[in-house]
């Protein structure tokens, strides 16, 4: 018998840059990113891809972009500006991703061009799975455009589409080239995207940085409010949280836990209850609800650090029920979590604020019992 062993490690280095006004020809960031990136002799061809809602809400975009790219030297960019409707359909719907691959294929996108796109979570994973397997990976820079792409979703390593009815079936890791979160995007949200994202701070504060969850309980009132500084600080403290975990552990998830998914079992499954009329970030904050409240129910958490965090969640403006919200269903997306990690079921609970523990079985009662409370909050919060 002969066994060869093979062992290699691969460094991967991205930066996420915070900014604004991305193309304002002034700014250096993303040319100084192609320069420090160019090999030899080669011109760097980039293909631009944009979520069409961005584009009407920000239309002087593609002439910036074009004016931008004509400035650089020894950059090409290709003159098709690919705008692919926005939201959750672009990984539902197949023909979202073949015409990613088909014009991956036409401009001839080798694995030396990039494909910047431009746009929500939704599109940034569809998009980073067709870079994925192109060529068997192109280059891909993300310039996020959403609270919840630049704090979470945009600075991370996983990209997907959904698949047999299952959320983020099919995908991969893979990192991006670079990540530009410009914060002159966010102006234009609708009021639910702008809270939406807000929930995977209050998620990953409370497993992981109490001083930042009491810093979102100070400032909830006024990212409400719709200020842009504070925004900014929390996209910022929520980033670096969400890139110092992944660096940490298990960047590629080879093992069952994934304590950055506390709050999004029951999350995931009533998105694709509601068929996605429910947004991620307003399942996350209900779902958080729910196992905070299972917390208590283990005797982990007080009643009073329960309320608090219903308190902050409530004050960012969020539902935190669901008529959806039913226990034989919650049961089935338990079920789905697990097969989607493999191994044994591994869920994230609180053993206080800001320290996250994991737990192997979910209790059916205590589940039902969670489900039960949001409903008589719901009523009293109306
Ligand atoms: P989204 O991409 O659906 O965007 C929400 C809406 O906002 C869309 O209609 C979009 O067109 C619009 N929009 C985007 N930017 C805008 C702007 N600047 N101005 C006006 N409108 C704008 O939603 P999202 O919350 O950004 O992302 C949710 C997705 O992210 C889900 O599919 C979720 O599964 C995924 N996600 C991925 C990861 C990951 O690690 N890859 C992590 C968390 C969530």
């Amino acid at each position: 018998m002969t066994i060869l062993t093979q062992n290699f490690t691969v460094n991967y280095r991205y930066q996420v840059c915070f900014t604004e006004r991305l193309f304002d020809l002034k700014n250096p960031h993303l040319a100084t990113f192609l320069q420090e990136n160019r090999v030899n002799g080669h011109s760097q061809k980039l293909l631009f891809v944009l979520d069409e809602e961005v584009l009407n809400a920000h239309d002087y975009l593609y002439r910036a972009i074009t004016d931008y790219m004509a400035a650089l030297q020894d950059v090409q960019m290709v003159r098709e500006l690919v705008v692919i409707p926005s939201g959750e359909a672009v990984k539902n719907e197949p023909v979202y991703l073949e015409k990613m691959l088909a014009v991956i294929h036409q401009h001839g996108i080798d694995r030396h061009s990039y494909v910047a796109a431009i746009g929500g979570g939704a599109l940034l994973d569809m998009v980073g799975y067709a870079c994925a397997i192109s060529h068997r990976g192109v280059r891909h820079i993300r310039i996020p455009t959403t609270v919840l792409s630049q704090n979470d979703s945009g600075v991370g390593v996983k990209n997907s589409v959904n698949f047999y009815g299952k959320k983020n079936y099919l995908g991969t890791f893979s990192p991006p080239s670079a990540v530009f979160n410009d914060f002159t995007f966010l102006t234009t949200l609708g009021d639910r995207d702008w809270r939406s994202g807000v929930a995977e701070a209050v998620k990953v504060a409370l497993i992981k940085d109490k001083a930042f969850f009491e810093w979102l309980e100070i400032n909830a009132q006024a990212i409400c409010a719709r200020n842009s500084a504070v925004m900014q600080e929390q996209i910022i403290r929520c980033a670096q949280l969400h890139l110092d975990h992944i660096a940490s552990g298990d960047p590629f998830e080879r093992g069952s836990a994934r304590p950055l998914d506390f709050g999004h079992w029951a999350a995931h499954k009533l998105e694709h209850l509601t068929n996605y009329t429910v947004k991620h970030g307003e399942a996350v904050a209900i779902g958080i609800a729910l196992d905070t409240y299972y917390s208590h129910l283990l005797g982990w958490l007080s009643l009073a650090d329960f309320e608090r965090v219903y308190r902050v969640l409530k004050s960012l403006g969020f539902q935190l029920y669901h008529t959806d919200l039913q226990v034989d269903t919650l049961i089935s997306g338990l079920r789905e979590f697990q097969e989607h990690l493999g191994g044994a079921l591994t869920i994230t609970l609180l053993q206080s604020l800001g320290k996250g523990v994991e737990v192997h079985e979910m209790n059916e009662t205590f589940i039902e019992k969670a489900v039960q409370f949001l409903a008589q909050l719901d009523t009293v919060h109306e």
